[in-house]
């Protein structure tokens, strides 16, 4: 079982085999396959526990209904893991209060059923068979909420959402890394074979592997080792409202694809956002809130869904909850995952665009097993290596969660 200390001077390690730096779902995840091969690990957490920062500013939902064959093979192979999690970690019982309830791409669009049809057809030519075409009355039957102008929908029913809290510590427990809390990474040491250590404010840690998973602070930790990444951070709001009888608890996450605004049932209410203009920043812990926001998002949301209206009029300040996060994003939306080409012993899971909750499972497995030489770099789609070849696609689809 992993431990989780503020360590004191007689418990601080002076070497390991692993450092991670950064203790969110990704660094967390990375520990966990680490440990499954074979790995001693250390995790550095600079904040009081684990999973506090972008993890849980999240939506927490996952969905495989991507557009490109990696993001695909990614998303349905951490899905399994998610459905099987308790087995995966090898804890009996062990809960992650999952909810396949679907996520549902609506729109009002009159070119929607062409354009949506398109969509699915491509996913399932690249390994999504069980995504489904739904007409505007198709999705009024399933869903009798849905406004009449909805023209088409595309809907997956193994997509839904989970607790980031529970899978971030599932993973933790389930490893056997030591997690250090309150211990900060301030120096990344080179020498000519590599990566020689890791300083922190605790001292240092002699090791020939670092990973680099601290979430919107990745780019500030590259600097350590000299290097810079190609990441915007981008603020993210998130509401929060409290319970109402016109939510229905039994809808998917449902996403309006002509403004990308989103909602989904949470405990009685529901957990929405959008992901409205925003000017790059820099990395924050506490990452500021807008109260225009709610009210903007739920205008939004009451087109295609018009019992919004009714809810809007019943709430109070008291019941709406605002929080905001950062999303890390790259230049493809895809993370990048594996070895810096530049700095040996120096590993990357990062970038992740608004998805590093879903793609958490995979990605960390793919780092790991190109740590012990499981898997190639040549092999791995999300290769900082991209960048260099020039490879890279703007996705359409960035900012739909
Ligand atoms: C509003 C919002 C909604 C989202 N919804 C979804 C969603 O529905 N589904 C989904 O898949 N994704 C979603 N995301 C994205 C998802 O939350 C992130 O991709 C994911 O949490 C990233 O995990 P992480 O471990 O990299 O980052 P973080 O959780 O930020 O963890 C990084 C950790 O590194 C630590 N750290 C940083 N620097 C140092 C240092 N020098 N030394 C030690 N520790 C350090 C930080 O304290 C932090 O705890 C959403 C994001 C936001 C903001």
């Amino acid at each position: 079982m992993g431990k989780i200390i503020v360590p004191d001077a007689s418990e601080f390690p002076r070497q390991a085999e692993v450092v991670i730096i950064g203790g969110g779902i990704l660094g967390t995840a990375t520990a966990f396959y680490a440990s499954r091969a074979g790995l001693e690990a250390v995790v550095l957490e600079m904040r009081d526990g684990l999973g506090t920062l972008t993890t849980a500013a999240s939506e927490e939902c996952f969905r495989a209904q991507f557009s490109e064959p990696e993001n695909v093979a990614m998303m349905k192979a951490s899905i399994e893991v998610f459905e099987n999690f308790s087995e995966a970690i090898g804890i009996p019982g062990y809960d992650i209060n999952l909810h396949q309830q679907g996520y549902l791409f609506y729109t009002d669009d009159p070119e929607g059923p062409q354009t949506l049809r398109a969509r699915v057809e491509l996913q399932q030519s690249i390994g999504l068979d069980d995504v489904e075409f739904l007409s505007g009355d198709e999705v009024r039957q399933r869903f009798p909420w849905a406004s009449p102008q909805v023209t088409a929908a595309t809907y997956r029913a193994r997509d839904g959402w989970l607790s980031t809290h529970e899978l971030t510590h599932g993973f933790a427990k389930g490893s056997e890394a030591l997690f250090l809390l309150r211990t900060k990474a301030t120096g990344i040491e080179l020498d000519s074979q590599g990566v020689k250590g890791v300083e922190t404010n605790r001292g240092s840690i002699s090791t020939r592997t670092v990973v680099i998973a601290a979430g919107p602070f990745s780019g500030q930790v590259a600097r350590l080792a000299g290097l810079e990444l190609p990441l915007t951070i981008l603020r993210r709001q998130k509401v929060i409202v409290g319970q109402d009888a016109a939510i229905p608890q039994d809808a998917p996450m449902t996403i309006c694809v002509p403004s990308g605004a989103y909602w989904r049932p949470e405990v009685g209410g529901a957990a929405m956002g959008w992901a409205t203009p925003e000017e790059p920043g820099e990395p924050l812990e506490k990452v500021p809130t807008d109260w225009a926001f709610p009210a903007l998002v739920m205008e939004e949301m009451s087109r295609l869904a018009p019992f919004w209206e009714e809810v809007m009029g019943r709430l109070t300040r008291d019941s709406v909850f605002l929080s905001a996060g950062q999303y890390t994003c790259t230049p493809d939306s895809k993370p990048i995952l594996g070895p810096s080409p530049d700095v040996e012993g120096l590993f990357f899971n990062l970038g992740y665009s608004g998805h590093g909750i879903m793609g958490a499972p995979e990605g960390s497995r793919y780092v790991v097993a190109m740590i012990t030489g499981q898997m190639a770099d040549q092999d791995n789609p999300f290769s900082w290596q991209r960048f260099a070849r020039g490879e890279v696609v703007i996705s359409g689809e960035k900012m739909v969660l």
